[in-house]
């Protein structure tokens, strides 16, 4: 078992249900009724391609997927989808492919995209740091894809709203998929690592609007071609067998839990609760823009920069694992994906507390 004492604030790979760890652990020592694990089992097995069909009709379950997209499983993390997405939809035609720039991965996605075609950086938050989603911006119509990311997992920015156009939206929903109830027919295609709020890294899930992958004229190479894996059931190649597997299991726990709806309460109210104490703690300050704070990554700073060292070392001391910042960005973040309890986010609070008290600091307790 778990070291209870332990919050993971991870931002990716992050926290997973530990019923979830559980069941994949025994699958990994012992799985079908012959007694082969999960890691040794041919993907083309009838056991396994149930695993496939059953992650695929959590999917669409969870998400109320149309019937008219399909549900793919690849590989290569979202960082893949960065070229993947337009070398299939902007190479080899004439119009330019829009990007909004609201995030270090978006900035990613751009630069791949450069590579295969015309890019029109829409709108950019770039020189304020990204500290929030850049709204003031008109498509233009005949593009040939809009690219946005949902949530800015390193900034703690999230998109509550997504443009209204004719043009297809393609998003990158790495870090906040599952997290809440999405509108999918809004868009033509979106991408995610599993590593969020899927599943074990590994296995990234892909789903896009049929008509949308038919649209495309030019040869791409198999591995790159969203229509090979379509057509062959995401089995052109062996699969991530056991990322998908524990998706699965995954993705189950979050079906009992009640689905989108439920979980996207609990996940509001755990961000409510840190960013009341952020507001409230003199010491600490929000750092993205209130109207787009992401319920996912919370990042936040201290007043006085130079104590951040001494205050993470405290966290530590009490439990708290991940909550530094991104490597070039500093400051903290607390990642509250579904896994996280609302007790570790009350935890990270008390130690917010307690640091300031420490500090001589008065703060008007949350609970
Ligand atoms: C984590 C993350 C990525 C990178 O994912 P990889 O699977 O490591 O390639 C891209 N975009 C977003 C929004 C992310 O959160």
């Amino acid at each position: 078992m778990k070291n209870l004492l332990i919050h993971n604030f991870g931002a990716g790979p992050c926290i997973l249900p530990e019923s979830v760890l559980n069941r994949a652990a025994e699958a990994v020592k012992r799985w079908d009724v012959t007694g082969l694990s999960i890691l040794e089992i041919s993907h083309r097995s009838s056991a396994f391609e149930e695993v496939m069909k059953e992650t695929e009709r959590l999917v669409r379950h969870l998400l109320n997927v149309p019937d008219n997209y399909c549900v793919l499983f690849l590989q290569g993390g979202a960082s893949l989808q960065f070229c993947m997405v337009p070398m299939n939809f902007l190479q080899g035609g004439k119009k330019e492919a829009v990007y909004l720039d609201a995030g270090f991965f978006g900035a990613k996605a751009i630069k791949e995209a450069q590579l295969f075609g015309k890019v029109n950086v829409i709108a950019s938050s770039k020189e304020q740091g990204y500290a929030y989603i850049p709204k003031d911006y008109t498509i233009p119509e005949d593009a040939a894809y809009f690219h946005c990311t949902s949530n800015n997992t390193i900034e703690g920015t999230e998109m509550t709203r997504f443009p209204v156009t004719n043009v297809p939206i393609i998003c990158d929903m790495s870090s906040d998929i599952f997290s809440r109830p999405v509108d999918i027919s809004k868009f033509a295609l979106i991408y995610a690592g599993a590593q969020k709020n899927t599943g074990p890294a590994g296995m990234t899930l892909v789903i896009a609007k049929n008509k949308f992958l038919d649209s495309v004229k030019h040869p791409v190479p198999s591995m790159l071609d969203y229509r090979v894996y379509r057509d062959n059931g995401s089995m052109y190649n062996t699969p991530p067998v056991f990322a998908i597997y524990t998706a699965m299991l995954n993705l189950h726990w979050l079906k009992s839990k009640g689905g989108l709806k439920q979980i996207g309460q609990e996940n509001l109210a755990k961000a409510q609760l840190l960013y009341d104490e952020i507001e409230r703690n003199p010491m600490f300050y929000a750092s993205a823009r209130w109207e787009d704070r992401s319920l996912m990554n919370v990042t936040f700073r201290m007043h006085d920069q130079g104590g951040e060292a001494e205050f993470l070392k405290y966290a530590e001391q009490q439990g708290m694992v991940g909550i530094g910042g991104y490597r070039t960005v500093g400051g903290f973040r607390a990642s509250l994906y579904n896994a996280l309890p609302y007790e570790s986010v009350t935890a990270l609070v008390h130690c917010m507390n307690t640091y300031a008290e420490k500090h001589h600091v008065n703060v008007v307790p949350v609970y």
